[in-house]
């Protein structure tokens, strides 16, 4: 006998965040932030109006339809649910340049970050954060946006939205050679005014949070520092972390916090702490709570006592001491940030 199994990206990983932000007592602390659609003008500054058709055509169908990869499957009424995600993000975007709230953290579904102009691909229908980020472009056209993403697969999409915008720093740590294969390569680092404003860190299977840690201070801190962002986003994507099954590398709960920490820090010295953090993947349903609830506890402050309960069941040496060659793609990277500091004439 088969047995059927259900898709990696199901609902389950992120209802079970929402739930434990409940359950630990964090939520009664929280801003809950009140959302709407994002519109069609919205999606037109990121996306083609063939690719907003034919997703929207397809969802209105009764099969439903796919993303645009043949991987990424979507039921009837599906639009409607991408557009509530990329409002979300967007939500989260104006709360913090209104200045209503410090940072927020946008726990949305479908995902967004591998989502290019003219189609979606990985899990993604539209860019979240693209949508986003232009959406508060539209009152600050010269907005200097920062872009953090940590998720396991390369952020191929805002790299491809913004790869020749100067005022758009897109940083990517991922796998190499994971998904899309042969994508956020070293040497991929935008066109024309925008050289120089792409980095990737292709990181080595099997890295954890030691090597992650390092990747941040080598290249996030100085490269964000050099840049001077008005506002910093991260594609806060959880299949780094150990049992994930889409990753193969092994960040915990430690790991996530310790990151998330670099960016609040970063903020608050860079920009009067505007962080927003978009959901993305993590496709364990039982580890992606704790590694979410380590960040909401480090972008709020609020240590809610709860214990990660996997913490002890992974005691891999590479999550905390890198081996020397994993941290090679870095030293390639750094490279990269020099340059950025040398064009931007940051001091260090
Ligand atoms: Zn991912």
């Amino acid at each position: 006998m088969v047995q059927p199994f259900t898709h990696f990206e199901s609902p389950e990983s992120k209802a079970r965040f929402a739930s434990l932000v409940e359950v630990s007592g964090i939520a009664e602390f929280l801003v809950r932030l009140a959302i709407a659609p994002a519109t069609v003008e919205d999606l037109l500054r990121v996306h083609t109006a063939e690719h907003i058709e034919r997703i929207r055509t397809e969802s209105a169908s009764k099969h439903g339809g796919d993303a645009g990869d043949d991987y990424s499957p979507f039921g009837p009424g599906s639009y409607e649910i991408a557009l509530l995600a990329a409002g979300g993000t967007a939500a989260a975007v104006a709360a913090v340049m209104e200045g209503r709230v410090r940072n927020a953290y946008a726990l949305v579904r479908p995902p967004g970050h591998h989502a290019v102009r003219e189609t979606g691909m990985g899990f993604c229908m539209f860019s979240n954060i693209a949508v986003a980020v232009q959406r508060a472009r539209v009152a600050e056209p010269g907005l200097r946006v920062a872009v953090v993403d940590f998720d396991v697969h390369h952020g191929n999409g805002t790299q491809w939205i913004y790869y020749d915008d100067p005022n758009t720093l897109a940083i990517s740590i991922h796998q190499e050679q994971l998904y899309p294969v042969e994508s956020g390569l070293v040497d991929e680092r935008g066109n024309g005014a925008g050289h120089g404003y792409t980095i990737n860190v292709p990181l080595y299977a099997g890295s954890g949070n030691g090597t992650y840690i390092a990747a941040f201070e080598q290249v996030v801190i100085p490269a964000l520092r050099a840049f001077g962002p008005d506002l910093i986003v991260a594609a806060s994507g959880f299949d780094a972390a150990s049992l994930d099954p889409l990753g193969s590398m092994t960040v915990t709960s430690t790991g996530f916090s310790a990151m998330a920490k670099m960016l609040v820090e970063l903020a608050d010295d860079l920009c009067v702490g505007r962080l927003v953090m978009s959901h993305e993947g993590g496709y364990s349903p039982v580890y992606v709570p704790y590694c979410g609830l380590a960040v909401l506890e480090a972008m709020s402050g609020i240590d809610s006592g709860v214990v990660d309960p996997f913490i002890d069941l992974m005691p891999f040496p590479a999550q905390v001491t890198p081996r020397p060659f994993q941290l090679e793609p870095i030293l390639a990277a750094v490279e990269h940030v020099r340059d950025l500091e040398t064009k931007l004439g940051a001091h260090r």
